[in-house]
């Protein structure tokens, strides 16, 4: 399982945990998240703009 943060406000996606609220359930897959997926925290960043976090 892997992390990965916002550039822009340091909200971290853990596949591990997933984004219940967000309708991605714990242990959902990074490539699972659709590429158009905002950041849920500002919503100025795509999935596309996140990096890998360790
Ligand atoms: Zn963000």
């Amino acid at each position: 399982m892997a992390t990965y943060q916002c550039p822009v406000c340091d909200y971290v996606y853990d596949e591990a945990k997933g984004a219940p609220r967000e309708g991605f359930p714990a242990g959902t897959s990074w490539a699972s998240v659709p590429d158009d997926w905002c950041c849920p925290d500002c919503g100025v960043r795509e999935k596309l703009d996140f990096e890998p976090a360790s």
